[in-house]
């Protein structure tokens, strides 16, 4: 495809104004693209190089970016610098002065998305002395050749941040109206379905048929996109095989399977009520690891799918003696435990392992324990969809005795009396709490069931749980806050059913002024002329942003709201009383905490008893 279509297609999805036209447009798109460049063209509209998991990045910051569109066009780098206050995008600046270039390139030929990907693959991947100049050259090479509107789209890739706001269940769902037809040929299916839509009137049964099968297409790609994440390799499956190819898409080591969520219940008798005798284990507060063994070689993911490995040399050591088998995928949390004390260390220490510099050294200072949890996946063999009780079995089989991994701590129990007793002993050791575990659940890939059960210790006057919410905008700040440029933050919460962000509190407590510095910072960057078509919010704030950061707040409590759109049922939507952020968090917009969260907690916190 000539890469001038993909970005005319960009445009359109960025002058979308509603997160359906955005799904029509991405699936007119993947209609036109072939099996080999779809996962290409996938990386490229959410910024990316590869699968995120992955990590590929450019590796050129502002700086770089803004030479290599100086020299492309034949202007000077401070001229770039300029019209980059101006316009607050490097995009925008590439564009016009693509427009009005003061030098044309002696060679320059037509773009297509195999030339514009394999130089930024090459850019990613130059290391070691004047790799700079060779990345400007490369970047410069593609916009020498660039219209305005292929230059916008090419300067904003290098950065990661393409400004359209497509995440992945709007590719899924472009998917599932292009592949609709293929399913609609499978008479079993369509007799099923027909079958579910009997009550329903004469009239209404054919777009009810419609709306099912779409939505059985999207379930099919998003199972296989759950123990498999990436979905530029998914999408080319589909290109080339169709929805059959999806039967060979397998639990793989070394790629990440989406975590599973836990549930909130108020009390042990709920949870009880709930699973009946289940294996309670004491909540660890470190980091979540998801651990892949092939061979020699170890992977560690995050909660986000990130590639952590090089952070983290002991846990490598650790799974490479400990783990009993040629080839696993397991899971659990680590966290740095006081070998003096034997008391596990607050979270705060624990976060210091993040890093990209010194890590051998704080490695030795906080070495961390994993303590294991679950396991997916033993020599080859798919355990996720065997019942946990022997899931855990084979965990405890799996994992040798040694000094870095060890099981979570736990009691089998049918009892309320016996878990409060166990949640109590758990807070006293200074953990957060306690998971209840379904004996006889499945491993749930990427969704939040009742499998897992969380009881959080709640403060007084305190909401038991902190919520996760998405920068959707901001306010300039007033009086004192004014020399920050920031007063406060927009968030909303995450609507899983339409894909969307809706507003839930105006956050402006709990912000350090270094912090406010920085966050103007990170979010004028991703600033949007006009509201981001997949945010709904009563309020508007000065400045939209695309959503992308997530940050975590406490509050009060959750209040029923006229202006806020979360939960918005009759006028009425729900807001945070007295927010505070308390952390940034490294999760997808997508992973926020959802309207469904928002709800159940305001059921919950009327139950709740508060403790001292
Ligand atoms: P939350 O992040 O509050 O929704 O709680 C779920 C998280 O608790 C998981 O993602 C894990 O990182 C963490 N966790 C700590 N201990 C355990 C445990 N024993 N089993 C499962 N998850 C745990």
């Amino acid at each position: 495809m000539e890469f001038k279509k993909l970005a005319n297609y960009f445009q359109k999805i960025e002058n979308a104004s509603s997160r359906l036209d955005m799904t029509n447009i991405l699936a007119e798109l993947f209609a036109e693209a072939d099996a080999k460049e779809i996962g290409k063209i996938i990386y490229l509209s959410q910024g990316e190089l590869s699968a995120a998991y992955v990590g590929l990045e450019s590796g050129m910051g502002e700086s770089l970016i803004a030479e290599g569109v100086a020299k492309a066009n034949g202007y000077s780098k401070e001229d770039v610098e300029k019209g980059y206050k101006d316009l607050g995008d490097l995009g925008l600046v590439a564009e016009k002065l693509a427009g009005n270039k003061k030098q044309r390139a002696l060679f320059s030929s037509k773009l297509d998305v195999e030339k514009v990907f394999a130089n930024f693959y090459k850019i990613a991947n130059v290391e070691g002395g004047g790799s700079q100049q060779l990345k400007i050259k490369l970047f410069a090479e593609l916009l020498n050749s660039a219209s305005p509107v292929e230059a916008k789209f090419i300067a904003r890739i290098p950065a990661g941040n393409m400004r359209l706001g497509i995440g992945d269940p709007t590719i899924m769902d472009a998917f599932a109206i292009n592949l609709s037809d293929e399913l609609r040929k499978n008479k079993k299916v369509i007799v099923e379905l027909e079958s579910e839509l009997k009550e329903k009137k004469e009239e209404k049964r054919k777009t009810e048929l419609d709306r099912k099968i779409k939505f059985r297409v999207r379930a099919m790609i998003e199972e296989k996109y759950n123990i498999h994440s990436d979905l530029g390799e998914i999408a080319s499956i589909l290109k080339g095989k169709g929805l059959k190819g999806l039967e060979n898409v397998e639990i793989t080591p070394g790629i990440p399977i989406r975590p599973t969520l836990a549930e909130r219940l108020e009390s042990t008798e709920k949870i009880v009520e709930k699973i009946g005798k289940c294996l309670v284990e004491a909540k660890y507060d470190g980091f979540r690891f998801q651990v892949h063994k092939k061979g020699e070689e170890v992977t560690i993911f995050s909660r986000q799918s990130e590639n952590m490995t090089h952070m983290f040399p002991e846990i490598v050591e650790g799974a490479k003696k400990q783990i009993n088998s040629k080839s696993a995928i397991i899971e659990g949390e680590a966290l740095a435990l006081d070998e003096h004390t034997g008391q596990y260390f607050p979270f705060q220490v624990t976060i210091q392992r993040k890093r990209k510099y010194d890590i051998d050294e704080k490695a030795k200072e906080f070495p961390l324990k994993l303590f294991a949890f679950d396991v997916m996946m033993v020599d080859g063999k798919n355990l996720m969809d065997t019942a946990f009780e022997k899931r855990r079995a084979a965990l405890k089989k799996l994992i040798k005795k040694g000094d870095v991994i060890e099981l979570t701590d736990g009691i089998v129990s049918d009892n309320p009396k016996e878990i409060d007793e166990y949640f109590e002993t758990s807070i006293e050791k200074g953990l957060e709490g306690i998971i209840a575990k379904d004996l006889k659940a499945k491993y749930i890939a990427g969704a939040r069931k009742f499998a897992w059960i969380k009881l959080k210790r709640s403060y007084k006057g305190e909401l038991s749980d902190s919520v996760d919410v998405v920068i959707v905008g901001y306010f300039k700040g007033r009086g004192k806050r004014v020399q920050f440029g920031l007063g406060g933050l927009l968030t909303a919460v995450y609507d899983e059913d339409e894909d969307k962000f809706k507003s839930i509190a105006k956050v402006g407590t709990g912000i350090s002024e270094d912090k406010m510095v920085e966050l103007e910072k990170m979010l004028s960057k991703i600033s949007s002329s006009k509201k981001p078509a997949r945010v709904d919010s009563g309020i508007e704030p000065d400045i939209w942003v695309e959503p992308k950061y997530v940050i975590e707040v406490r509050a009060d409590e959750i209040t029923r709201s006229p202006t806020h759109t979360a939960g918005k049922k009759n006028d009425e939507g729900y807001a945070l009383r007295f927010p505070r952020m308390i952390s940034d968090r490294t999760k997808k917009p997508e992973e926020a905490t959802s309207v469904k969260e928002i709800l159940k907690m305001y059921k919950m916190q009327k139950h709740v008893q508060v403790e001292d």
